[in-house]
């Protein structure tokens, strides 16, 4: 049973714009790809359409769902705070001084929500909240999806941007590489520097996503969160394998495919195992 977060706004103004950005972003790249490039690439109703149409959907549906249960779900101490109270005298649990409460092991406060989050990756400021033991699946299929769909458009926007704009020197590279500035102050208002426009915040977004997912997944591989890496805490490394069910869930192999299917964690947030290898070399120390 999942918790829901109840105070979603962004919190700081890093937090509100970067969030503004992406639920701006998102809706008008998907108006773009199928509502102007495929139109403009394949007849309406033909078949390769048809598959572009239902593959962008596809994709769509992934990013909105997973970024919609990475900005609901409660991952923080606060909905345990019961059991919390009752396992106190635990190993591995401190104090929190600012949530006055203990914490379990591989939670860490975050100075942004206000309170401590289980196994803390980081604050995302692009979902306003912090990715941690119950929402990662969804952080991590919501940068898959993002580094999927724009390097798809990519492809395609090559296609159709550069059979609509003719290169002129020097004025191109200025359009390419002050897209929006010429946009918005009205030096070109034409349609097409929108579309370049686009194109340049997906090509920039593909980089970025791209970048994320192999930084975020090489992570989950080693079983680290972003902290334990930087401190070189191995403790909780159980193997690739392991390592991905223990992020992903039991149903890891399908998780993939849809933000709506179910895959229990198999931990509580609270307790965890550590590695037998760990173990081993803190005895020979
Ligand atoms: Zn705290
Ligand atoms: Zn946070």
């Amino acid at each position: 049973m999942m918790n829901v977060r109840k105070k979603i706004w962004p919190k700081t103004i890093a937090d509100g714009l970067s969030m503004f950005f992406i639920l701006t972003i998102i809706p008008l790249i998907y108006w773009f790809e199928l509502w102007v490039v495929l139109p403009n690439l394949y007849e309406p109703g033909a078949v390769a359409y048809m598959i572009h149409f239902v593959i962008g959907n596809f994709i769509m549906i992934n990013i909105v769902g997973n970024l919609t249960y990475t900005i609901l779900i409660d991952t923080s101490t606060r909905p345990l705070i019961m059991s919390i109270s009752k396992a106190k005298a635990k190993e591995g649990w401190r104090f929190c001084a600012s949530c006055e409460a203990v914490s379990p092991p591989r939670s860490w406060h975050c100075q942004t929500c206000g309170v401590c989050i289980l196994k803390r990756d980081h604050h995302c400021i692009f979902t306003g909240c912090c990715i941690g033991h119950f929402n990662h699946r969804y952080f991590l299929m919501f940068v898959f999806y993002l580094f999927l769909a724009t390097a798809y458009a990519f492809y395609y926007n090559n296609k159709f941007i550069w059979s609509r704009i003719s290169f002129e020197f020097p004025l191109s590279i200025i359009k390419i590489i002050f897209p929006l500035a010429i946009f918005v102050f009205g030096f070109d208002d034409s349609w097409d520097q929108f579309y370049l426009m686009l194109y340049i915040v997906s090509v920039v977004g593909m980089c970025f996503t791209g970048a994320l997912l192999v930084y975020h997944l090489l992570l989950v591989f080693s079983g680290h969160v972003a902290h334990e890496k930087d401190k070189k805490i191995n403790k909780y490394d159980m193997g690739w394998k392991q390592n991905i069910k223990e992020a992903l869930g039991e149903k890891w192999y399908i998780v993939w495919l849809f933000p709506y299917i179910k895959s229990d964690l198999l931990h509580n947030g609270l307790n965890w195992n550590v590695s037998p290898l760990w173990k081993d070399s803190a005895k020979n120390r």
